[in-house]
This record gives C-alpha cells, structure tokens and sequence, in this order.
C-alpha cells in the first residue's frame, strides 16, 4: 500500500548506518533504458556497466543448460569443483578460495568480517562504488584519500592507515578511471602498510592486462597474510548475469570471511558456468584481444577529437566532463545509448562492439566544447 503516510513512515526505519548510506547507482538495465526513452530494447546500446558485448563462451553456456537438469537441488555451497579448478587456474590451494555472488559480494563480505564500529576503513577518491557502501553497513569509519591523476595515491593511503584501520581497498585497475598501479607499487605499498589491516586487492579487470602488466598477486600473497585478492567472472568472461566472484586470501583470512556468507550464494548455474570458462582459455584471449584492440580505437579516435581520455587498462575509458557531464549522458540518451554518468566528475562509457562504440564515437564528435577539459 503506498500511501504518502506510508512512505513517510518508511524513512525511519533502518539503524543509523543505513540511514546514512547512499545507494549504489549502477548502469541501468536495458529494459529501464528502453522504457525511460520509449524506444525498443533491441535498439538500445548499453555501454553503462562494463560487460562484455560478446557474452559468455559457448562452452559455458553448454555447461549452464546441463546444470538445468538437476535445477531443484541446492548447488554445492563449498563449490568444490569451482576451488578446485580456480586453485589450479591461479597457483594456489583450493583453500585459499571463497566463493561469491559476483565479486561486489567477497568485499561485502571483506567488510563484514573485518571492519565495525570503532574501526576504518581506508579507500581512494574515485575508487569502485561498492567500497563505501560496505564500509558505511559495517558501522565503521571512512578515510577517503584524494587521488592521484585519477588513480589510487598509494602512498598517500598508507600513510591514512590508523590505529583503528582494519581494512584498505585497492581496486587494480580502477573503476571508474581504469587507471593501473605497477607490480612494484603494489609490492611497496603491501610492505608499507602494517601486517594486521587486511589489503584488498580489488582486481576486476585483471584479465584485460598483459601478463607483463599485470600484478603477481599470487606471489605477493605469499608474503602477505593480510593480502585478500578479489576477481570476477562478471568481465571477461561475460557471466555478469550470474553473479561469481571469488577471493584468494590465506586460510586465517578465508576462515573469518567465510562465516559471513550466507548459504548457497553461489549458484548452480553459476558455478557450472564459471567451471566450464575457465577450460576456455583461447576463447577467453581472442575476446579480451577483440576489447582491447577496439578500447585502443575508441581511445584514439577520441583524443584525435580532442577529448582528454586518460590511459586505461580496463573495458571502458574515462571521460572527464565536469559540469557537462549530464548533458552528455543525454546526448547519448537521445540515440539510444546507455553511459555511466558519475555527477559532476565525467562518463564512465564501456567498450562495446564496434557498431556500438562508432555510435557512441558520433555522438562525442558532434558534442560541443568537447575540448574544453
Ligand atoms: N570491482 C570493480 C573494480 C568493479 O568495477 C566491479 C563491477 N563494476 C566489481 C568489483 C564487481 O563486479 P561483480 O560483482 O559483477 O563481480
């Protein structure tokens, strides 16, 4: 029944964390797209949450279908199988495996079984939307630290750590800027940052790096116990609809971690799915190659248009708009494109397939002032 009494009422409900939380604003659903712009879905472009355009593997849609065959029962909550596979896909131990529902779940999960009142939590200006979200449920203290040329200030964030800190996060490369911290930086910060606050490693986008680029997290977790490392099969492999993440931590950390899950988070199909992806190894390549080499176009030809987009090493590229980030969002609206507006800061605009990103390509050419920034 929602009356205007109602509604009003509801306002005080809730403890005074949640009242203080500001909801996570993700990219809209086609559909919602669709109806908010009267136009049909099929006609819609989606460049707002960093999928991929080219969906799952057909391996892993064969292994979801199977899955269906036993849909009324529970799926394994130990995802035994899926450790398994991960431990020896990553270099590590089935142990050193947690599983979640999608990796917006495992640091949900890092908040809940390391920060609560009277502890903090030390994250970067521009850092993934989740983070304060988490850090804002738990009931614990925020230190935000400015970044640096968008990206995470390292140093500076080790240097926020307080008596009180128990937990750090570090999305690598970021979101929304897809800015990238070196292997020596993250080695460095690790060795800065005190043994008793756990460092999450957020590494979403992982697999659009260069072996050469990227962090040997694996190595690193070796010498860290605090370090947790956090990645996804929502992006490269294109099972964003099904929801798997995973962290690898050392036994200690996974044992506190896991007492906060909830049961069977992780679906049957899900999990299947996942399992049967990581056997597609070249798939996975041909696809990540297939965004990367269109993320370098979209890149170029916008600053040939003379947009300032900084480096990124993720599916999506920045761009920086200030004050006009909104009438952007509604340019690309107008034709049917979805982007990510982030207020007044600049679009976050995800690489789709090469029609989609010569659509968006023509409405950034045609947007005015666009080298004013
Ligand atoms: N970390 C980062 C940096 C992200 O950008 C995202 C997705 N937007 C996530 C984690 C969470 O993704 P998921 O829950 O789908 O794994």
């Amino acid at each position: 029944m929602a009356t205007a009494t109602a509604t009003a009422n509801a306002a005080r409900w809730g403890s005074a964390n949640v009242l203080a939380i500001s909801p996570y604003v993700g990219g809209k659903p086609i559909s919602e797209v669709a109806r908010e712009l009267g136009l049909a879905p099929e006609t819609i472009v989606k460049l707002a949450s960093n999928e991929n355009p080219l969906g799952m593997s057909p391996l892993a849609r064969e292994a979801l279908l199977a899955s269906l065959a036993e849909d009324s029962r529970y799926p394994d909550n130990d995802a035994w199988e899926l450790r398994q596979a991960l431990a020896a896909h990553v270099g590590a131990e089935p142990e050193c495996m947690v599983l979640g529902e999608g990796s917006s779940d495992i640091l949900d999960m890092a908040a809940r079984a390391m920060l609560g009142p009277g502890s903090s939590c030390v994250y970067s200006e521009y850092g993934f939307l989740v983070y304060p979200l988490s850090v804002q449920k738990s009931g614990a203290a925020h230190i935000r630290v400015p970044a640096r040329d968008f990206g995470h200030d390292l140093k500076a964030m080790a240097a926020a750590v307080r008596d009180d800190t128990r937990l750090i996060y570090v999305a690598n490369p970021n979101n929304p800027t897809g800015t990238l911290a070196t292997h020596a930086e993250i080695a460095s910060f690790l060795d800065a940052v005190p043994e008793r606050v756990a460092v999450v490693l957020d590494e979403a986008y992982v697999e659009y790096l260069t072996p050469q680029m990227r962090t040997d997290s694996i190595a690193l977790l070796r010498r860290h116990p605090n370090l947790i490392v956090s990645r996804t099969f929502s992006k490269a492999y294109g099972l964003a609809g099904l929801r798997t993440g995973y962290m690898i931590a050392h036994e200690p950390v996974t044992a506190a971690v896991q007492a906060t899950m909830l049961p069977f988070t992780v679906n049957r199909l899900a999990q299947a799915a996942a399992i049967a992806s990581l056997a597609a190894e070249a798939e996975l390549l041909e696809r990540v190659e297939l965004t990367v080499k269109e993320r370098t176009r979209v890149r170029e030809a916008l600053t040939a248009d003379g947009w300032t987009v900084p480096p990124t090493e993720a599916n999506f590229v920045w761009l920086r708009l200030g004050e006009r980030t909104s009438a952007f969002a509604a340019a690309c609206a107008e034709v049917g494109i979805a982007v990510r507006p982030f207020g007044t800061e600049g679009a976050r605009v995800s690489i789709g397939d090469p029609e989609a990103n010569d659509a968006l390509l023509a409405v950034a050419h045609a947007f005015p002032h666009r080298s004013a920034r």
